[in-house]
C-alpha cells in the first residue's frame, strides 16, 4: 500500500514537472538531429539551460518564439579556432558556433586561459595544452599563454614588455632545437601541468617545431595515452620525394602508444595527397585506431610569415611560390624581395594554393569534421574562415552545389566534433544533439538564405541567414543580430566536471 502511494506521488510529481511551462519554446521549426536522424517539425522546450521537450503538439512556455520555416540544429562545435577573444566570438556566433576550442596551438600555462575567460564569453571555450608554448617555456623560460590572442599582447605592462621581447629577441630555439633527454622530461612535466588544469588534449604544430624529433613526439603521444586525452596535430609538410608520409609517422605513434589522434586541416596539410591521406585514415579506423580529421572550406591557408613553416625549402615542402602568398595587412602578393622584408618584420600571410576539387571533396566526405582554423579578429585583416566557415558549407556546398545533404553537413559540425571529445570530456555527450536532456546550445537558421559573407577583402562581415543562436538556453544571436550584455559560455575541460559544463 505504502509503495503504491509512493508510486502515485512520484507519478504526480512527474506529470507536474512535465506540465510546468518551459522557460522558452521554439515553436514549429524543422528540427534536425544527426544522432537520432530526426528531421521533422517540432516544438522545442527549454528549461534551465537544457532541452526538456520535443513535441509534435504546442508546448507552453513563458516565452514562445515562432521559428516556422527555419531549421533548428545543434549549435556548431568548432574544434579549431584560434580567435579566443570577444571580437572573434561575436563573429563566431553569427556563423552558428556555440563552442569554440583552440586544440591546435593551445596554451601554456592552461589554468589562466580558463580563469581569464570564465563567465565572460559568448560561447563555450576550451584549449589543449600546447606543445609549442610549452617548448617556448622550456627553451626560453617565458610563458606565452595563448599566443594567437594572448590577452597580455593587447593590454598592460606585461603586454608591452612581451611585445618588446618578441620584437628584439625573436626566439628560435623552441622551433629548431632538439630536446635533450633531460629537457624532454621537463617538457612532459610542463604538458602534464596543463592536463592537470583541464586541457582537452595535447596540441602539436609540427610544421612550426622542426626541432622536435621522433623520440620527443613518441613521448608526447605516450603521455597523452597515459593521461587519457587525445593528441591533436598539425602535421609536417613534406616534399613528394620524401617517401614515408608524415601521416604514416603519426599513425605509427598512435598505434604504438594507443593515443587517440586528430589531424588538423587535411586540405592544407594534405595538399595533393589529401585523398590518399583520407584513405589511410579510413584504413586506420577500420583497424581500430581512434583517428579523426577535419577541413575548412577555403582554398587558401593562413599563418605567420616569421615562423619555421617558411624556413628554407618551404617552396618545395609546401608546394607554394612567392606569388601564392598574400600579405594580409595590404592584400599585396609577395615577391622574393618583399618576402624577405616581411619575414623579418613578422605578420600574417595568406597562402593561395589548394586545389578547389580537393577541398570540395573533403567538405563533402561524410567523416571529415568541419572546423574553421579561424584566426583572431583583432589584426587589421585576417583570413575570413573564422567568420564564415559554417555558413559557407551550408550555403555553397549544401544548397547551391548539393554536394552533401543538410543532415550530413550538420553531422560534421555538431555530432562528430562532440563525439571526438566525449570519451575524454563527458560534458560533450550533452552537446551536438537536439534531444531531451541535452544542453540548450542551438542554432536556428534559414536554409534558403544561409551563406558566408566574409571575404579576404572584408573578413569582418558576419554570415547571413543565421537567425537565432542559443548558448545554454540564452540568446546570443536574435533576429540575425548580436545580443549585447550576455556571457553564457562555460569552460570545457577534460574529465568529469561539476555542473555539467
Ligand atoms: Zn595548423
Amino acid at each position: 500500500m505504502r509503495a503504491v502511494l509512493l508510486l502515485a506521488a512520484a507519478l504526480l510529481l512527474a506529470s507536474a514537472a512535465a506540465a510546468e511551462p518551459c522557460d522558452l519554446v521554439l515553436r514549429g521549426g524543422r528540427v534536425l538531429d544527426p544522432e537520432s536522424g530526426l528531421d521533422a517539425v517540432r516544438d522545442v522546450g527549454l528549461r534551465a539551460g537544457r532541452i526538456v521537450a520535443l513535441s509534435e503538439t504546442p508546448l507552453e512556455g513563458r516565452e514562445v518564439v515562432d521559428v516556422a520555416g527555419l531549421v533548428v540544429a545543434p549549435g556548431f562545435i568548432d574544434l579549431h579556432e584560434h580567435g579566443q577573444n570577444a571580437a572573434s566570438h561575436a563573429l563566431h556566433v553569427r556563423d552558428g558556433v556555440t563552442t569554440a576550442l583552440d586544440l591546435e596551438a593551445g596554451a601554456w600555462p592552461v589554468a589562466p586561459f580558463y580563469a581569464e575567460r570564465e563567465g565572460r564569453t559568448l560561447v563555450h571555450f576550451g584549449v589543449s595544452v600546447g606543445h609549442i608554448p610549452a617548448r617556448v617555456k622550456l627553451m626560453h623560460g617565458f610563458a606565452i599563454g595563448h599566443r594567437p590572442t594572448s590577452a597580455g599582447r593587447e593590454t598592460g605592462v606585461r603586454g608591452a614588455l612581451q611585445r618588446l621581447v618578441e620584437r628584439f629577441y625573436r626566439p628560435t630555439a623552441y622551433a629548431q632545437d632538439a630536446a635533450t633527454p633531460a629537457q624532454r622530461e621537463e617538457l612532459l612535466a610542463l604538458l602534464g601541468e596543463g592536463l592537470d588544469a583541464g586541457a582537452l588534449g595535447i596540441g602539436m604544430g609540427l610544421d612550426y617545431t622542426p626541432g622536435a624529433d621522433d623520440d620527443e613526439i613518441r613521448a608526447v603521444f605516450a603521455l597523452a595515452a597515459a593521461r587519457g586525452v587525445p593528441v591533436l596535430v598539425h602535421m609536417r609538410g613534406s616534399a613528394p620525394s620524401d617517401g614515408a608520409s608524415p601521416l604514416d609517422a603519426l599513425l605509427a605513434h598512435a598505434e604504438a602508444t594507443g593515443a587517440a589522434l586528430h589531424v588538423f586541416h587535411l586540405g592544407s596539410s594534405g595538399g595533393p595527397r589529401a585523398p590518399a591521406y583520407l584513405e589511410r585514415i579510413a584504413a586506420a579506423r577500420a583497424h581500430g585506431l581512434d583517428v579523426t580529421t577535419e577541413v575548412y572550406p577555403y582554398t587558401a591557408s593562413s599563418t605567420y610569415l616569421e615562423t619555421a613553416l617558411f624556413d628554407d625549402g618551404w617552396r618545395e615542402r609546401l608546394g607554394l611560390d612567392y606569388g601564392d602568398l598574400q600579405w594580409a595587412a595590404t592584400g599585396e602578393r609577395l615577391t622574393a624581395e618583399s618576402f624577405a622584408r616581411y619575414r623579418k618584420q613578422g605578420g600574417m600571410v595568406i597562402a593561395h594554393g589548394m586545389k578547389a576539387e580537393l577541398v570540395d571533396a573533403l567538405v563533402a566526405s561524410p567523416d571529415v569534421i568541419i572546423a574553421s582554423d579561424g584566426m583572431p579578429f583583432f589584426e587589421a585583416k585576417v583570413h575570413p574562415r573564422g567568420a564564415g566557415s559554417f555558413a559557407r558549407v551550408l550555403g555553397r556546398h549544401v544548397r547551391e552545389r548539393q554536394a552533401l545533404s543538410l543532415m550530413a553537413a550538420l553531422r560534421k559540425m555538431t555530432l562528430l566534433p562532440a563525439q571526438r571529445l566525449e570519451g575524454f570530456a563527458p560534458a560533450f555527450r550533452d552537446k551536438g544533439r537536439v534531444r531531451v536532456g541535452a544542453d540548450a546550445d542551438l542554432t536556428v537558421f534559414d536554409p534558403a538564405r544561409v551563406r558566408d559573407r566574409a571575404t579576404f577583402e572584408d573578413p569582418f562581415q558576419p554570415s547571413a541567414g543565421i537567425v537565432h543562436v542559443l548558448v545554454g538556453g540564452v540568446f546570443v544571436v536574435r533576429d540575425e543580430a548580436n545580443v549585447p550584455g550576455v556571457a553564457p559560455g562555460r569552460g570545457m575541460k577534460a574529465g568529469k566536471q561539476e555542473g555539467g559544463a
